[in-house]
């Protein structure tokens, strides 16, 4: 037997159906309002996905009414999307984790949770933490996190001496994007993405689907710069929401869009398009990219892309015209075909010949508040680092690579020993993972998860802790480098439901018990961030009614006229050919490789977003679920003729692996090509506790095969991977 099986966290919980929230009072303000009842509203930070809008918490004779935007949050332009005024749905949700479980054996040898106090859960593990301190080294403890509470346990970690961490946000997500941005123009694209879209005049989206990705304040600049008459020009195989706002659409043969960039620098260049001023003081390597670039003629392009020739030109010169306020979008989901540092890289090499940025309607320079740390004493020196798990492996990964510590946690001399996993569902997140997540836990000592939610990754865990979620709890305040600096306050609405806490008491009482106290100094949460705020001019109070204080800048947006400037690369200059990456024994300019062809009988899965959803995270949350239930299947109106499927079936996929989906509904549409299908990610959890959301629609990740791992830094390329159908009636399905 396993030592330790995959449980379906379902077997122990009860089935209770929504209640009223029991409402907590302290801190917010309040006002009668003639006809209606006494109104009050709390500061949020919504945590719906990780772009931290500000809100306000409504609620009428105490009677949660509903979350709105905060009219001062420029971070958010006042307003919550879709998602985010859907919040009152995760705390409402009656599957949430209500009480500490814990893995334990039964007589039959069968293993199930068993619900336990608080005290014995945490006993448990700051003991098991301490055996892996003293007989491994703390290091030996690894966290894998995702979202904003996770600071806290970060902070415990660091505390106990570990600084072994790894997010999926990285290796499955923007890190080819930040390391690319960061080894050409020595600054990531940050985040949010510091794009200056509403003084742009061109806009170029490749593989960016603003709009069917909610990031609330991007949508709403660049609908401004749709009104302004911005020229838009979108790169996708896919005819998407921003495609159908495009001057030009580009429907692109999917992973060739490498060559596509560089044909447009061998326009800019060839036809001396080029911001040749901007070059001259701030890059070097120009004459070896000239040289690099004449190969990739837009004839020759078009070949690999199917965009005409006519068309990379023409797209070339709208860009240059409208240059310095023309933006290549950086993108952020940059995880697709193993190439993706480079691809990232050509992005940011585009946009410096076009000389963007930091340059008005390019890039701006972001900008935090200059917020001071609560002293603290200093964290314990580390003996090993987080890529000493994998040793030479992925140089340039500025992050621990979530798919090389999991593979350091198999087997009796793993080089980790325990997990903390905090807010991140691995099973589906990282593709493909399943068989590596259950040998990693039959090996490793310790597995800990603290959730909201019943996911997959609990499943997993010997100790489930229950967090409340963010409408019951403080956490750090949001100061996020952006045009306009500002700190917003999350604090609790509500009392936590159930017997769920929040992340800062579940790290301070594990901090206590492992003899961490000095490092945990406050009562509540609040007495840090009140200290902090006295630190800026303002205070608890202050914020508590407020919720967001808006700071003047102190440096300026752009770059000035003729400024020198040192970028924070190894030559002080924007690098178009890559010293860094030929000592490394990587091409110092991007090459294109052309992708894998589609084998017979198959189509390649393209996967993206919906509004309505953040991931898998928000699927299961009843308000949501009700207006957007399942994912749909994307299928050309050839290929469905050839498979004899309907609109409105429902059809399995098949992996070449073997993998079958659960079912999924097919839209048949003509906005996508007929060598790929399409399916919105989240959805076919496997969790039944999610009782709204488990079996529905069709997991994307786990259909995941010939995923390409990117050499230079570890992300995972997951848009290789390829499927057929399983017709519903050959399976004998209903
Ligand atoms: Fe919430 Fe939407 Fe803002 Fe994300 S973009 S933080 S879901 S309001």
């Amino acid at each position: 037997m396993k030592r330790r099986e995959f449980i379906k966290v379902s077997s122990l919980l009860s089935t209770s159906a929504v209640v009223s929230p029991t409402l907590f009072m302290g801190g917010c303000t309040t006002q009668a309002l003639p006809g209606t009842g006494v109104v009050s509203k709390t500061p949020t930070i919504c945590d719906m996905c990780f772009w931290k809008c500000a809100g306000d918490v409504y609620k009428e004779d105490n009677e949660l009414w509903k979350i709105t935007g905060n009219a001062d949050d420029l971070h958010s332009g006042g307003r919550l999307c879709t998602r985010g005024t859907g919040g009152p749905g995760a705390y409402l949700d009656p599957d949430r984790l209500k009480k500490p479980l814990m893995r334990v054996t039964k007589e039959d040898g069968q293993q199930t949770f068993v619900e336990v106090s608080w005290d014995e859960a945490l006993g448990f593990i700051s003991e098991k933490m301490q055996m892996i301190a003293d007989t491994a080294g703390p290091e030996k403890m690894l966290m894998l996190n995702h979202g904003a509470g996770s600071s806290h346990f970060r902070h415990l970690m660091r505390a106990y001496g570990s600084n072994s961490h790894a997010e999926p946000a990285f290796a499955q997500c923007r890190g080819p994007r930040d390391v690319g941005f960061k080894l050409t123009l020595g600054e990531s694209a940050s985040s949010p993405e510091r794009t200056d879209m509403a003084n742009a005049k061109c806009i170029v989206l490749i593989g960016s689907h603003i709009g069917e990705n909610l990031h609330n304040a991007q949508v709403q600049t660049l609908a401004e710069a749709i009104n302004k008459d911005v020229t838009l020009i979108t790169v996708d195989p896919r005819f998407s929401v921003p495609a159908g706002k495009s001057k030009h659409w580009l429907p692109i043969k999917p992973g060739t869009d490498l060559a596509l960039l560089l044909a447009w620098m061998n326009v800019l260049i060839t036809e001396d398009l080029c911001d040749t001023d901007y070059l001259d003081r701030h890059a070097i390597g120009f004459e070896q990219l000239a040289e690099h670039v004449r190969e990739y003629t837009p004839e020759w392009v078009y070949l690999e892309t199917g965009i005409r020739p006519e068309v990379i030109r023409e797209t070339a010169r709208e860009m240059a015209k409208a240059a310095p306020a023309t933006i290549i979008h950086p993108g952020r989901h940059a995880v697709w075909y193993g190439d993706d540092t480079q691809r990232s890289r050509a992005i940011a090499m585009l946009n410096a010949l076009l000389g963007s940025w930091n340059r008005k309607g390019g890039f701006y320079i972001p900008e935090k508040v200059d917020l001071p740390a609560f002293p603290l004493p200093d964290y314990p020196k580390t003996k090993y680092s987080t890529a000493d798990a994998y040793p030479g492996k992925w140089p340039f990964a500025s992050q621990g690579v979530t798919n090389g510590v999991i593979e350091a946690s198999i087997g009796e001399d793993a080089f980790f020993k325990g997990w903390l996993v905090y807010g991140t569902n691995l099973p589906q997140t990282i593709p493909g993972v399943a068989d590596q997540l259950k040998a990693a836990a039959d090996s490793l000592d310790l597995v800990v998860v603290v959730e909201t939610m019943p996911s997959e990754m609990a499943g997993y865990a010997d100790v489930i802790l229950p967090e409340c979620t963010y409408l019951e709890r403080y956490d750090e305040l949001r100061n996020s480098g952006e045009r306009h600096p500002s700190l917003a306050l999350r604090m609790p609405a509500f009392k936590p439901k159930y017997e769920s806490k929040p992340g800062w008491w579940i790290a301070k009482q594990l901090g206590n018990r492992l003899g961490l106290e000095k490092y945990f100094p406050w009562e509540d949460f609040s007495e840090k961030l009140d200290w902090q705020l006295k630190e800026v001019g303002s205070s608890l109070e202050e914020m508590q009614k407020i919720g967001v204080k808006n700071f003047p800048r102190k440096y300026a947006l752009y770059f000035r006229e003729g400024q020198s400037v040192r970028f924070g690369t190894p030559s002080r200059k924007i690098e178009l050919y890559s010293q860094q990456l030929a000592d490394k024994g990587f091409d110092p300019m991007p090459v294109y490789t052309p992708p894998d062809p589609v084998p017979n009988g198959y189509y390649r899965l393209n996967y993206g977003r919906m509004p309505a959803h953040t991931f898998g995270k928000t699927t299961n949350n009843p308000l949501l679920f009700q207006l957007a239930p399942e994912n749909q299947l994307w299928v050309n109106p050839l290929v469905a003729n050839e498979w004899s499927i309907e609109n409105e079936e429902y059809v399995r996929l098949a992996s070449p692996t073997g993998v079958i989906s659960n079912k999924i509904r097919v839209r048949v549409t003509e906005r996508i090509g007929p060598d790929s299908v399409f399916m919105a990610h989240g959805f076919g959890h496997k969790s039944k506790r999610l009782r709204l959301t488990a079996g529905v629609g069709a997991d994307d990740s786990e259909l995941m095969s010939n995923v390409k791992v990117d050499p230079i830094m570890g992300g995972t390329g997951m848009r290789g991977s390829f499927v057929t159908f399983v017709k519903m009636q050959a399976r004998g399905d209903s």
